[in-house]
């Protein structure tokens, strides 16, 4: 069995679906097909999340409506029936779903519609055009703990739900959700930001596939964001490693969290363009060789936090388990940490949960910070191209290692 997974550029309108159909259609084998929510689905229902926790209601109800008319003229595009098209985000999303007093909670239930709709719609079409599959629900088998937005799946639990669900089943082809799951007490959760990568590389390793494709709108693995850099080049090849140090520095090309499981199964997962399913792409894979072309990875939106021990002791020896306790319980992603005898730096992402997490910082320590920030990670680096990549900009800080330089810069 195979692992193929779609994201939403892949399936962002009825030309899209109807590509999909022609990429699975030449898969002769067992498959399990892992979608994301289409197109900018996720952005539209997170304007939804914060329109009614803002007591918009307006806001929130014209945004449901272009989200709901969007996918059911899409479905209506494809030929698929009215019964089919009306049952595309039949739930209103802002007088069905009751509103708690919980962001992140709420937030789950609301945005998991995207990912429930999607793989309807194109279960519904795969089936309408001969490639017969059964629709699998993650809510009710990707059991996860209640770290909404963020939620850990609980590996035993779910793998053994797969297994029988497709196990059980007579069908060939599978049809799910990527990026959501359930909670025991079936609460919907999500897995984080462009979770749908790691749904299909959890799903491969449940079921021991032979492979996991990423059918993405780039030809591959490249050295760099062909959105920001001319002249990119392919990467064919690479191990686990590189790829998971490359997929934590920033680069957008596939998630961080979804090496670690096909890693422990050494299943190989290729990432190749849906526009040209004959090319190769690029495969990570149980390899023993180095990239050898530099890769530039950018990770945007950083900022950098300098705490200072306000008794002049030595961070390092004394306070770093109290600082790190607090970074992660208020869920920010460390991308870079720098020290010296009293100070230490990190750098993060700066998301929602930064500003509590300065103020409890603060209680201990002398906090400063800058905002605006891009982390630039240089992987097989010279001083040359360090050299070329400093000049002209605003440097807060830098670190280099024999291979890899990483420099923090003021986002111009
Ligand atoms: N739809 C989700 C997102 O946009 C998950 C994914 O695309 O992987 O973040
Ligand atoms: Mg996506």
């Amino acid at each position: 069995m195979k692992v193929y997974k779609f994201g939403g550029a892949s399936v962002k309108d009825a030309e899209g679906i109807r590509n999909v159909l022609r990429i699975v259609s030449r898969e002769k084998g067992d498959l399990i097909i892992v979608v994301s929510a289409m197109g900018k689905t996720t952005n539209a229902l997170e304007r939804v999340v914060n329109a009614r926790w803002e007591n918009c209601e307006d806001v929130a109800l014209s945004e449901y409506a272009a989200i709901r008319n969007q996918h059911q003229a899409i479905a209506k595009e494809l030929g698929l029936s009215q019964t089919v098209q009306q049952a595309l985000f039949a739930t209103n999303l802002v007088s069905d779903i009751p509103f708690v007093d919980n962001y992140d909670l709420f937030y789950d239930q609301i945005v998991c519609t995207g990912e429930l709709n999607s793989s309807r719609l194109l279960s519904a079409y795969l089936n309408a055009n001969g490639v017969e599959n059964e629709l699998l629900m993650m809510p009710q088998l990707l059991i996860t703990d209640t770290t909404y937005r963020e939620a850990k799946v609980n590996m035993t639990v779910s793998a053994e739900n797969v297994r029988q669900a497709i196990g059980q089943s007579k069908a060939h082809v599978f049809v799910t959700q990527g990026f959501i799951g359930g909670t025991p007490d079936k609460h919907f959760t999500t897995l984080g930001r462009e979770g749908s990568d790691y749904s299909a590389a959890l799903l491969a390793n449940f079921i021991d596939a032979e492979s996991v494709t990423i059918w993405k709108d780039v030809p591959g693995i490249l050295n760099a964001d062909p959105r920001l850099v001319e002249n990119t080049i392919l990467i064919p090849e690479l191990s686990y490693s590189e790829a998971v140090e490359l997929a934590y520095s920033g680069a957008q090309v596939i998630h961080p969290k979804s090496i670690r499981p096909v890693e422990n199964k050494k299943i190989p997962l290729y990432v190749r363009p849906f526009n040209a399913p004959d090319e190769a792409g690029s495969v990570i894979c149980e390899i023993n060789k180095r990239v050898n072309v530099p890769v530039y990875i950018w990770r945007k939106n950083q900022l950098l936090i300098t705490m200072k021990a306000k008794d002049f002791s030595f961070i390092l020896e004394e306070s770093l388990s109290a600082i790190f306790d607090i970074i992660n319980r208020h869920r920010l992603k460390v991308s870079l940490i720098q020290s010296s005898a009293v100070t230490i730096s990190v750098c993060v992402d700066n998301t929602r949960y930064v500003p509590d997490a300065i103020k409890e910082l603060s209680k201990a320590f002398a906090v400063t910070y800058n905002d605006g920030l891009s982390l630039l990670t240089i992987r097989g680096t010279s001083p040359e191209i360090l050299a070329r990549e400093q000049a002209n900009r605003e440097i807060l800080l830098t670190q280099t290692t024999r291979r890899t330089a990483r420099i923090v810069v003021k986002e111009g």
